[in-house]
């Protein structure tokens, strides 16, 4: 097969992009208004791969101006006592966003928890209410990460109307809303997942093949359209040969970049622009309580 050597899409520039213009925005509201944007992200319990994103999270917002109110809770906390701190930050004028890191230990009824949080600063986009304004195609606060996959589509000016789309997941954190997202662009939306028969078949329809199984390089070359567009939202851990760590994506990327237009990096695709849709939901659900 000929190498087309795929075109990288580089969701870390990108995402310093975003971060750039928030900080003058935020600098600017902060003059307007006399306070920053605020985000509360709760962690629970002592999960290596939550605590790194949650310093992440936290990192960024320190870059662009927000201020964290982030809480960190045992594992032990009780529904009560975290529906109380929800609350709390609920009613807290400081407090625009608030995020809820999952997974949750098994004790904690997650989805109770996530109905929770004001829908007005839900920041990550799960509120049946956000989820609703979304299937219905109307404004609301959108998931993070699949705001940050149709961010990079349209910054690196993807055209997705009438292409076919082929998303691989269809968890309500990323397969569905992603496919929700590209279907209010007209694309054509295909969503497979772990039932689906003959994936190969599927994925090597898409024009534009989005991976969020979870599943370390489950999308190989052989299951790809040439010159598709691919987007790996995966993040999975693994260890190689000497037992060192590192983090693949869904997609087999040595061999897949050989075959696509372009494609994702893992690390540095996705990851970062979910954590600069985050930052923009602060600033936009503060616009708003501003409005
Ligand atoms: P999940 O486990 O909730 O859902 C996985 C989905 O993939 C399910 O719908 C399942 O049916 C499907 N699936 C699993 N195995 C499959 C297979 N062999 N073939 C086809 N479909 C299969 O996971 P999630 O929360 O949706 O996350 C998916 C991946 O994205 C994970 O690797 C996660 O770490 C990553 N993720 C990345 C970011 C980011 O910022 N880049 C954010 C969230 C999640």
């Amino acid at each position: 097969m000929e190498s087309v050597n795929a075109q990288l899409l580089d969701g870390k520039a990108l995402a310093q992009r975003i971060q750039t213009q928030l900080k003058s925005q935020v600098e600017q509201l902060v003059l307007t208004h006399g306070r920053p944007p605020g985000l509360a992200v709760l962690m629970v319990g002592d999960n290596p791969a939550s605590a790194a994103y949650v310093r992440n999270k936290e990192r960024a917002c320190a870059k662009v101006g927000i201020a964290s109110f982030g809480r960190h809770f045992p594992a032990t906390i009780s529904q009560a006592e975290l529906e109380e701190v929800i609350h709390a930050l609920n009613q807290d004028p400081q407090v625009d966003g608030i995020l809820l890191q999952l997974p949750l230990p098994e004790h904690l009824n997650t989805v109770y928890l996530l109905h929770q949080i004001d829908p007005s600063k839900d920041v990550d986009g799960l509120h049946p209410l956000n989820l609703g304004y979304l299937v219905r195609g109307e404004p609301g606060l959108r998931s993070c990460t699949p705001a940050g996959v149709m961010r990079l589509l349209r910054e690196y000016q993807i055209d997705v109307k009438g292409k076919q789309a082929v998303v691989v997941g269809r968890s309500i954190l990323v397969g569905k809303p992603i496919a929700l997202m590209l279907l209010e662009l007209d694309a054509t939306v295909t969503i497979a997942h772990s039932r689906s028969q003959n994936l190969a078949d599927i994925t090597r329809q898409a024009d534009i093949l989005i991976a969020a199984a979870g599943r370390a390089k489950l999308i190989t070359a052989d299951m790809v359209k040439p010159k598709a567009v691919v987007i790996d939202v995966g993040i999975n851990r693994v260890s190689d040969d000497s037992g060192n760590f590192h983090l693949v994506g869904d997609v087999d990327f040595d061999t897949v970049r050989d075959i696509a237009e372009c494609i994702t990096p893992v690390p540095g695709g996705v990851g970062p622009m979910t954590v600069a849709m985050l930052l923009e939901n602060t600033v936009l659900s503060y616009t708003r309580a501003h409005s």
